[in-house]
């Protein structure tokens, strides 16, 4: 029943109101608990977007036009999603009128002939409304009499359908164009290179015409109108932009300054130059979110902005260089569906200590990793659960920790199982391959395995489409008679369905006049691992550098950790030695713990 409904979508022709209703009785729901992507009749290539407000009711009035080209053979209808807007009139490219037909959630748009496979339309869709989300109107209030009036956009996850007309979801990629109309005093940020600007003196209006050449996802399109302040600044001879209200561009330089040496440093890394005409951010009042990777035009909430005295207590580098590797990593290439999300969060967020390694060295960037992973490992104490999933029903409730500091987390051990070379080296076949398309998790497997020759599905099954963590116990014994160090390793974590016994190669490192490394393959719930070593080592390490997420007690006589705490060149050997002494307690413990600090 359900395919032969789906087929006549192809080959019926409109007749009328219940034509439409008939159409859209087609759409088939998904199982109860899980969500996948939507179908797609038509290829969206291009959307064009002409909007002007009413800044006093809150409302926005607009035509979004989309070039769309049929996916297969006799398409009738084209179905956009609209919630909350009143649908005034729908043209065709010629002018001519399309019926139509709205539920409040989806716009059905009939077209009197079935289009032919790969022939583009254009579609206008004038509508007006006062949007409750997607778009939001700021300004002064008894309260609050410095807030500025501004309006801005905010896509991300689906909330673009509630300020125009659109194809609202993350498997479809267009080129787009905005034609915004505002006061004449005020600026509009919008994506891609500045098109140009057009005034209307008798209205006291101008017109700000962005164009983005970059094909991208809908929820990236995004406008940030107001009185703002811009401050100039270049990479390699691209604009690099800083939006924020006049009086502010002292802070704003604190805060963005690095901005062209984060540019720098991803272009290199990644191996793909930033690729769009130029690099906006701008900030807005009263923002919902940290920040939005709004393509080539990030959008900031206030609180990145900071006094001489504040700047000392917080840095905004990581929310900044978080969204700017968003656009390779989310806005270039982009999850083909929610469930995959983490492909956007867990890359960006990976990108903030790639960031501080190349900023402030490499232990500042294992700290902020280590706080990641106390922030993940809090949201694994509430809820467990594999980085991809589809079962969810909005997708906010994926956007947690699993995807952000567990995804960044696991990509950090990606590139400590491949190495630096080959890690790099398949991130750059990856954006090269997918740029500009969308991408599951499976792709960045199958590049990984092209580039390096390495099949890493086993990596992916546990630590991505599983969950959980290993929690190792390790304890050391030493054999003077055969020089043998013994490390037992135990993984206590609790076996389920869904947390596995991890399989995960671990360096192991002796101290002593000569180090001494060694590589294991960790796999078992109990494993023993012996060492023939010239000396009795100072002290023992089980993955220097911490690079395995993991919870690790590590069992050593006291007088390793003592040796540890100070001699340890590896920061997280020390803080390691430092939290064991304190949980021994004793006098002598704390005493060793209150020298080495
Ligand atoms: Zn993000």
């Amino acid at each position: 029943m359900t395919i032969l409904r789906k087929g006549t979508w192809f080959i019926g022709r409109y007749t009328g109101e219940s034509e439409i209703a008939r159409l859209k009785a087609g759409a088939v729901p998904p199982p109860q608990g899980r969500s996948y992507a939507p179908d797609k009749l038509v290829d969206v290539l291009h959307i064009k977007l002409e909007v002007s407000f009413d800044l006093a009711g809150k409302a926005v009035r607009g035509t979004a036009t989309h070039t769309v080209s049929p996916l297969t053979d006799g398409l009738d209808h084209l179905v956009l999603d609209c919630v909350e807007l009143t649908v005034e009139g729908v043209t065709d490219g010629k002018g001519r009128v399309l019926p139509f037909d709205w539920d409040g959630e989806k716009l059905t748009i009939a077209f009197p002939k079935p289009l032919g496979a790969g022939h583009p339309i254009e579609v206008s869709v004038r509508y007006h409304g006062t949007p409750r989300s997607g778009l939001y109107f700021t300004g002064p209030s008894e309260a609050y009499p410095e807030t500025a009036l501004q309006v801005w956009s905010q896509g991300q996850d689906e909330d673009s359908r509630h300020w125009f007309p659109c194809f609202d979801y993350p498997n479809e990629k267009a080129t787009s164009e905005t034609l915004v109309t505002v006061p004449e005093s005020w600026t509009v940020v919008g994506n891609g290179a500045l098109v140009g600007v057009t005034s209307d003196r008798r209205r006291g209006t101008k017109t700000w015409h962005h164009r983005m050449e970059v094909p991208h996802v809908s929820y990236l399109l995004s406008i940030a109108c107001g009185e703002f302040a811009k401050i100039e600044d270049s990479w390699r001879g691209t604009p690099v932009q800083y939006f924020v209200k006049p009086g502010q561009e002292k802070q704003a330089r604190r805060a963005f300054s690095l901005t062209p040496d984060m540019i720098e440093h991803f272009s290199e890394t990644f191996g793909y130059a930033y690729p769009y005409p130029k690099y906006s951010q701008v900030v807005v009042e009263d923002f919902i979110f940290g920040g939005m990777e709004n393509i080539s035009a990030t959008t900031l909430i206030d609180r990145c902005l900071m006094d001489e005295r504040a700047s000392l207590d917080y840095e905004p580098q990581d929310l900044i260089s978080h969204e700017l590797a968003h656009q390779w990593f989310g806005d270039l290439v982009t999850c083909k569906d929610w469930s995959h999300a983490w492909l956007n969060e867990g890359f960006a967020t990976f990108c903030e200590v790639v960031y501080r390694e190349h900023w402030r060295g490499g232990e500042d960037a294992g700290y902020h990793r280590l706080q990641q992973m106390q922030s993940y490992f809090e949201r694994d104490r509430s809820e467990r659960r594999p980085i991809v999933t589809k079962a969810y029903t909005l997708p906010m409730e994926l956007f947690d920790q699993h995807i952000y500091e567990k995804g960044g987390l696991v990509l950090h051990m990606l590139r400590h199982v491949l190495g630096d070379g080959p890690f790099w080296a398949s991130v750059r076949a990856y954006l090269h391959e997918y740029a500009g398309r969308n991408v599951q998790t499976e792709d960045l497997i199958g590049v990984i395995n092209r580039v390096t020759g390495k099949n890493l599905e086993w990596f992916f099954d546990q630590w991505v489409f599983g969950a959980g963590f290993p929690e190792f116990e390790v304890s050391y014994a030493w054999d003077e008679k055969h020089k043998t160090a013994t490390l037992t390793v135990d993984q206590k974590q609790k076996v389920d369905e869904r947390t596995p016994v991890f399989r995960t190669p671990v360096t192991v490192r002796f101290h002593g006049r000569r180090p001494v490394e060694e590589g294991i393959v960790v796999s078992q719930a109990h494993q023993l691992f012996s060492f023939r070593l010239e000396e009795k080592p100072a002290f023992a390490s089980f993955d220097p550098g911490f690079h395995i997420l993991k919870k690790l007690t590590f069992k050593k006589p006291p007088e390793m950790l003592k040796t540890q705490i100070v001699k340890d060149p590896d920061w997280f050997g020390r803080v390691e030695a430092a939290q064991a002494l304190c949980r021994e307690g004793s006098r002598e413990a704390l005493d060793a713990v209150g020298k080495a600090l």
